[in-house]
């Protein structure tokens, strides 16, 4: 792709569904790269391996057969033969994501999936959705932009997706992540030359535009 859009931000800022709505829009691809910390998490567990095993989890990398559609309407993730588009989504995989994204060299190797990803994604544009894209996967990215929203919104916001789940226990688990995941990338501060989107006021058509706002600038 020629044209790379990173948007980083926390869970429940709304960033895969305006990420996705908003490569729609342009005709660009869409990378979720949280897709394969959640595939590699899911791998883990079928592996009977301890997700705090950092070594074991290390050692198993060579075997993680992932893959990942960068359409925006039909995002379909694999591990080897198992479509685990749903799986990965679940709380058991949730729970345990940001024992394996915090170990260096498992976001070493990610990262280099998403590069190459990136390079051969075949339409002219292609928004890049993650923690770190905007700092670390695609720093020189022609757009790159903070998807931030209240904390009381985003588990709102989450809660009214999940329907089995109350809406304290989404909230607690929301929390819980954002705070292990923060201790290894900051994705609450808006780097140098990073554009924040505040979404606590906008529905999702208006976070939508003003991302596309940015992104035509
Ligand atoms: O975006 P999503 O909530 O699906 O991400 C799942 C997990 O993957 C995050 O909680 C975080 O631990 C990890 N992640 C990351 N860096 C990214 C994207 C996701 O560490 N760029």
């Amino acid at each position: 792709a020629d044209i790379i859009v990173a948007i980083d931000g926390p869970a429940g800022s709304g960033k895969s569904s305006v990420s996705k709505a908003a490569a729609r829009r342009l005709g660009f691809d869409y990378l979720d790269t949280g897709a394969a910390y959640r595939a590699l998490a899911w791998y883990v567990l079928d592996r009977g391996i301890a997700p705090d095993n950092s070594d074991a989890v290390l050692a198993s990398l060579g075997a993680f057969d992932y893959s990942i559609s960068i359409d925006p309407s039909e995002p379909v993730v694999m591990v080897g033969d198992a479509d685990v588009t749903d799986a990965i989504r679940e709380p058991r995989v949730s729970s345990v994501v940001s024992a394996i994204a915090r170990v260096p060299e498992v976001r070493t190797f990610v990262t280099g999936i998403f590069r190459s990803t990136i390079d051969a994604a075949p339409h002219p544009g292609i928004v890049v959705e993650g923690r770190d894209i905007t700092t670390v996967v695609a720093p020189d990215a022609d757009a790159r932009i903070l998807l931030t929203a209240a904390e009381e919104v985003r588990m709102a916001r989450r809660s009214a997706e999940l329907t089995t789940e109350s809406a304290a226990d989404v909230g607690e688990q929301l929390r819980s992540r954002d705070r292990a995941d923060s201790r290894v990338v900051d994705f609450l501060t808006a780097a140098d030359g990073v554009v924040t989107v505040d979404s606590t006021h906008l529905d999702f058509d208006q976070t939508v535009d003003a991302v596309l706002e940015v992104i035509a600038r």
